[in-house]
């Protein structure tokens, strides 16, 4: 990817260099490009306005990222864009709107407007540092983000301590989870053997987020002939703030795609 972070990365440097914090410190060390998902919202909207004309009155908002109610002041999109947004992801972020919500969506989009879509995973950092932690408002314990993906993560390895191999569990109560865990089999092994497994994990699911987005586009083009904004990157929460590092930012139209640096 192209996009050129360095003076980002030292303003944000910059403005956490004082008091930083256990968790600011494993942000930049596990999230070097991350920024405040705020400033991520302002930085991306200027840049569709200014450049490629996106407006709230011809932009319909979708994102693709884990329901857990934490995400929801990560980035502002909604406030830009207006409230009417569209949820297209299901536990962990995963596009679980499918084929047929994606085309709703782009069916919803203003008269000759354009769609503007977020997505990725999400994972928690505790004060202390911890990935895959997080306290949260008006609880005294700490509890896991994102807790669907690491609920697979702790199954796994505690089958493969019992020296068995984990099968997922069919359920219909539990569709979207069973479905989760069948896509992340095939990665288990490599996710555990990564130097820390919550932040293999999130690469992992950050990977096939993205890649079921870019088929999921590629499915539009034949009816929607205005522009796509994907942002795509990975969300981190922590009890003050939210962050996003960005993974892609670019415009699909006529068929052709535009990186945008941020
Ligand atoms: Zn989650």
């Amino acid at each position: 990817m192209q996009l050129d972070y360095k003076n980002i990365y030292k303003l944000y440097k910059n403005t956490i260099s004082i008091g930083i914090t256990m968790n600011e410190q494993k942000i930049l060390q596990y999230f070097p490009n991350a920024i405040e998902g705020q400033k991520l919202t302002v930085e991306v909207v200027d840049k569709l306005a200014k450049n490629h004309r996106f407006t709230p009155k011809n932009t319909l908002f979708g994102f693709s990222t884990c329901p857990d109610e934490i995400n929801r002041t990560v980035t502002r999109f909604e406030s830009y864009y207006g409230e009417k947004h569209f949820p297209l992801g299901g536990l962990a972020g995963y596009p679980f709107r499918g084929k047929t919500g994606f085309s709703a969506f782009s069916h919803h989009a203003p008269d000759n407007g354009n769609l503007l879509i977020l997505y990725g995973p999400h994972i928690g950092i505790s004060e202390s540092g911890e990935l895959g932690k997080i306290l949260r408002e008006n609880q005294s314990h700490e509890s896991t983000a994102c807790g669907a993906a690491i609920a697979f993560l702790n199954k796994y390895n505690s089958a493969k301590k019992n020296g068995k191999l984990y099968e997922p569990n069919y359920d219909i109560l539990d569709m979207e989870h069973y479905q989760i865990e069948k896509m992340l089999i095939p990665h288990a092994d490599k996710i555990i053997s990564s130097q820390n497994q919550v932040k293999g994990l999130v690469e992992v699911n950050y990977n096939l987020i993205e890649q079921d987005i870019i088929k999921l586009i590629q499915e539009l083009k034949h009816h929607f002939k205005g522009k796509i904004a994907l942002v795509g990157g990975i969300m981190i929460n922590t009890m003050n703030k939210g962050y996003f590092e960005p993974r892609r930012f670019e415009i699909c139209y006529k068929g052709k795609v535009e990186r945008v640096c941020l």
